[in-house]
């Protein structure tokens, strides 16, 4: 059975092996008579997944020592409290608005914090990225938050802003639930990532947050225990039960992250590689087209998320309908922008956006 190709923006398509390989251990994990969703969190059968996803996540996005890994819940929107609550120390935090992910960001970060926007592409209706060095950045800021890519918008950071060199002493906190495994992180630069899995990881219900040691124990003392990074971090992210069957999956698709090569890379530098050439593919047939546009300027433009626009808008519906006969799903672009957007995640395969990219033509010649 040949699958279509999904294009959502999360929940998103996960790697077919994936799939297959938890439907074959659907009933009975490896001989241990029972299913993931049915093993206790505490017992060694868990534990034994728990620590393979920890050590390949580890392992596949390069992450140093001195920064733990958590599994957590409630998503990249409860992040957006947890991180003030946790390392804000109710003084002030710098947010750099780019879209709609980070724009909500500073709405719930300003229920704990004094949160300034060091600055925003608002002017631009966000097509754009403000230059680091055009920001406004605190002196005393206990943190400075981006999104590395704008999920809505289809805008991406291609570096992250190096805040020493800007004369900033504060952590860097990237909400790359979109970007994540997508290419490679200069953790160097960076005191805490965060994203949910349903993007490019596995299932909705398991949140990653990799956070350096040194930002663990400085909760308010309002901050709920199950979301306090040290009690999380002490506990092996089990201070109170995971999502276990969210973790395995993602643990499922960490192991397949692992194992894909291209020339002579592997894991998250060879899926950069594809990313790059199934985003290129795109772009370059919406550029070449008068039919269809998309209003990234050229330098930020999401590898991950690529919305695009028809010129004649009353089109969309057919465009949406002839899609779907032809196997490409879930394209309509997010309502606050309107028009399509196509979301090439890890697992959509270059054949993937062949697929999309002659439908966009053929639709393009029967139209004219
Ligand atoms: C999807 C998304 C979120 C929200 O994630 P939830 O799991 O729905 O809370 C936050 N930030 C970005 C960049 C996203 O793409």
């Amino acid at each position: 059975m040949t699958r279509p190709y999904n294009f959502s923006a999360g929940p998103a398509k996960l790697p077919e092996e994936v799939l297959q390989q938890a439907a074959a251990e659907m009933l009975d994990w490896h001989g241990s008579g029972m299913s993931v969703m049915e093993m206790s969190h505490r017992g060694k059968e868990f534990i034994s997944i728990y620590e393979n996803a920890e050590a390949d996540f580890r392992e596949l996005m390069a992450v140093p020592s001195n920064f733990k890994i958590l599994f957590m819940q409630g998503g990249g929107l409860a992040e957006n409290a947890i991180v003030p609550l946790n390392i804000s120390c109710g003084a002030s935090a710098d947010f750099v608005v780019t879209g709609s992910w980070s724009d909500k960001s500073q709405k719930e970060a300003r229920k704990y914090c004094d949160v300034q926007i060091a600055a925003s592409n608002d002017s631009n209706d966000h097509t754009g990225l403000p230059p680091p060095a055009s920001w406004n950045l605190r002196r005393n800021a206990s943190y400075v938050h981006i999104c590395t890519n704008e999920t809505i918008h289809g805008v991406e950071f291609q570096d992250l802003p190096d805040l020493k060199a800007l004369g900033s002493d504060a952590p860097l906190v990237i909400d790359f639930s979109s970007q994540v495994a997508s290419r490679p992180v200069d953790w160097s630069r960076v005191g805490l990532a965060f994203g949910g899995a349903q993007k490019n990881l596995g299932p909705a219900g398991v949140t990653l947050v990799v956070i350096r040691e040194d930002l663990l124990g400085h909760a308010l003392s309002v901050c709920p225990s199950a979301f306090n990074y040290k009690i999380v971090a002490d506990n092996q992210s089990m201070y109170n039960t995971p999502p276990t069957y969210s973790i395995y999956i993602a643990g499922l698709t960490f192991a397949w992250l692992k194992r894909q090569t291209e020339n002579s890379l592997s894991g998250v530098a060879a899926m950069e590689q594809r990313n790059l050439a199934k985003a290129s593919l795109l772009y370059d047939a919406i550029d070449s087209s008068a039919f269809y546009f998309n209003k990234v300027a050229a330098h930020c433009r999401s590898r991950m998320n690529v919305p695009f626009l028809l010129r004649d808008e009353s089109r969309n519906n057919a465009f949406l309908a002839g899609a779907a006969s032809h196997g490409l799903l879930q394209l309509k672009g997010h309502k606050s922008v309107g028009g399509m957007r196509a979301s090439i995640y890890n697992a959509m395969p270059i054949e993937g956006v062949q697929a999309l990219v002659a439908y966009m033509q053929e639709f393009e010649r029967t139209q004219s």
